[in-house]
């Protein structure tokens, strides 16, 4: 299996990566994708973004070098209820929104605490998917959290990165892999590149992916189509909740 989009890059914005958006574009491009998410951290991270970086993204076109280009964010959940650091009006812009729990912005807690944060995060319509919920310093009830992606058609991601910066990541990150395709939870495979030559590097992951057997479907994306076809059922899905949202 391969991919065809990388859900989970950073740029220079997020003030602790050192590319562009265009050399992201030309490291997809090298490594022979269709497309990337752009996913800066959220603004309480020291050093990163401003909320406006996500509203004026809509400035760069929606091709670089010949790669498809997606707006996106890495959200940090704040606090229990799920609170995040980037307003529901930026959200609701956005192609894809990961939430992740990171260590400045919510200090590890209990087993019972951390998982309760990242399922408000996913029972939050705007956002898509949990970035690195294998994450050793954050233990969680793995079921729960898989439950929740799946009730919700969230992804769980299966992060490249986190086999090189979050030391003992594997056997949680297997765990969630083996119980995604077990209940067939959707999946998104990313490389978490800080760097412009580390998008597109996944090999871990997919390795993982594959001893998992979780089937090429429920990889968002795995494909440009099945990657488009998820981005347009979540954004009915968010314009559903904010018509809900507005009728209350
Ligand atoms: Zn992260
Ligand atoms: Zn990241």
């Amino acid at each position: 299996m391969r991919i065809a989009i990388d859900t989970h890059t950073h740029t220079v914005a997020s003030g602790h990566a050192y590319s562009t958006v265009y050399e992201l574009a030309l490291g997809a491009r090298r490594r022979g994708l269709k497309g990337f998410v752009l996913t800066d951290h959220g603004p309480a991270l020291p050093g990163g973004t401003h909320p406006y970086h996500f509203s004026n993204m809509r400035i760069l076109p929606d091709c670089m070098r010949g790669v498809r280009f997606y707006m996106g964010v890495e959200a940090n959940i704040l606090n229990l209820q799920g609170g995040l650091d980037l307003g529901d009006d930026y959200l609701r812009i956005l192609h894809f929104a990961y939430a992740g729990l990171h260590e400045i912005c919510f200090p590890p807690g209990s087993e019972a605490d951390n998982t309760r944060a990242l399922v408000a995060a996913l029972n939050n319509p705007l956002i898509d998917a949990v970035s690195h919920p294998g994450n050793p310093l954050y233990p969680v009830d793995i079921r729960a959290v898989v439950l929740a992606a799946k009730e919700n058609g969230k992804a769980i991601e299966i992060n490249n990165g986190s086999f090189r910066v979050r030391k003992g990541s594997r056997d949680r990150c297997m765990e969630f892999a083996r119980l995604c395709a077990e209940t067939g939870t959707l999946v998104a495979c990313g490389s978490d590149a800080h760097y412009w030559s580390d998008v597109g590097r996944v090999d871990v992951a997919l390795d993982m992916i594959k001893e998992a057997r979780i089937p090429r479907e429920l990889v968002i994306n795995a494909t440009t189509a099945s990657f488009e076809a998820f981005l347009s059922r979540r954004a009915a899905e968010k314009r559903a909740g904010a018509l809900t949202t507005a009728r209350i």
